[in-house]
């Protein structure tokens, strides 16, 4: 397994060493990793004046899967914005075709509190968004400014899916539920947009090849409502970037705290960039207050997704439940009276669980 180790900016460096911990735990288990470290963003730019330099894209697309912390800082906020950090982001995934999103919603029973919706609603709740990254009205030509007929100024976006880009996101939608609840949720606003009437049409014919996964079908504004009314009806959701952006950053708020959330980015072969859905938190880096558990969860969705390793998957999200049911939270997650622990202290918690998952084995 040859994994690239992009730490990034602010709390990066100390999320990813956490989660680096836990890929040398398993390699002296046994596993063979190899892991190689490259610059991305900010720390690119001071090192190399780009934020993503050819070094890091020769290790990037010589591995087989990437770890990123988080980018950016307020003191780059001032760079021109071709060597801004964010520019690395966007680079590493076009560079590397990553059109597919996805963004789990787990809620841990341990952390039912730091929910704003009541626990009757959530409790369980464990979901996936696979949202499409790359094309949609984000990406459509043209777009820009003009005059209207009437003479007056207007602003217009393209939205277009093609064929294959439609196609290849449901078979990933549908791959993945086939691994899970084997029920698919296809989200569109096919009542008024051509499309949406077309994406329903091609994901439903991408259905004939999966007997096993039950499809349905729903429009957008009632997905937002149902999100926050009945979210445990969901297995696996599929959809277009536009509807993705809005639904992912909604599911996310479900289950408490930005710091427990992965993500990853995968392309036609599962190669894939995991990372935390959060930024690089200026205001706490170089603090040991950061919570690293959304960077290590990140790992357990490499080994599912780009090494099918589901049993080093469980193993790290079990340790993960392991350190919350023993009480340990960082600021992020703590409730009250509940005594807070350090971003390293949260690693020592998880790789003592995963020790003793190792020998339960
Ligand atoms: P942020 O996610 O970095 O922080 C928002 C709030 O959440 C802050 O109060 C922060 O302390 C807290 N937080 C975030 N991660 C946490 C963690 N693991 N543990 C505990 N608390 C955590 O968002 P922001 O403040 O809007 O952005 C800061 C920088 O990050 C900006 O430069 C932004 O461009 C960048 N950013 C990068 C990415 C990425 O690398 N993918 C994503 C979003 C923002």
């Amino acid at each position: 397994m040859k994994i690239a180790i992009l730490p990034g900016d602010g709390i990066g460096p100390e999320i990813v060493t956490q989660a680096v911990r836990v890929l040398e735990f398993f390699r002296a288990e046994g596993e063979k990793i190899e892991l190689d470290c490259g610059h991305l963003g900010g720390a690119a730019y001071d090192a190399e004046g780009d934020p993503f330099p050819e070094s890091t894209q020769r290790l990037a697309q010589a591995a087989e899967a990437i770890l990123l912390g988080a980018v950016g800082g307020p003191r780059y906020d001032t760079l021109p914005r071709a060597v801004r950090p964010e520019q690395g982001i966007l680079g590493i995934r076009k560079a590397l075709g990553l059109f597919a999103n996805l963004r789990p919603a787990i809620l841990y029973p341990e952390l039912v509190a730091s929910s704003t919706l009541k626990p009757e609603v959530v409790s369980g709740l464990d979901l996936l968004i696979v949202r499409e990254l790359t094309g949609d009205i984000y990406f459509g030509q043209p777009r820009g400014r003009r005059d209207n007929a009437a003479g007056e100024a207007e602003g217009f976006d393209t939205m277009h899916y093609a064929e294959s880009e439609i196609r290849r996101i449901a078979r990933v939608g549908f791959e993945a539920a086939r691994r899970r609840g084997r029920r698919l949720c296809s989200v569109d606003k096919a009542n008024v947009l051509e499309t949406s009437l077309f994406w329903r049409e091609i994901v439903s014919d991408e259905a004939k090849a999966y007997p096993e996964v039950t499809l349905s079908h729903m429009y957008v504004d009632n997905a937002a409502m149902q999100l926050v009314r009945n979210p445990r009806q969901f297995d696996v959701i599929v959809t277009g970037n536009l509807f993705g952006d809005i639904l992912s950053d909604e599911a996310s708020m479900l289950v408490g705290s930005i710091g427990m959330l992965p993500s990853a980015s995968l392309d036609a072969n599962n190669k894939g960039l995991y990372e935390p859905c959060h930024g690089s938190a200026p205001d706490i880096a170089g603090r040991d207050q950061a919570n690293p558990l959304a960077t290590i969860l990140s790992l357990a969705m490499m080994f599912r997704f780009s090494f099918d390793r589901q049993d080093l998957a469980a193993r790290i999200e079990g340790a993960v439940r392991t350190a919350l049911a023993a009480g340990r939270r960082t600021a992020d997650i703590a409730l009250g009276a509940e005594q807070v622990i350090g971003t390293r202290a949260m690693g020592d918690a998880v790789l003592a669980a995963l020790k003793t998952s190792g020998d339960a084995d």
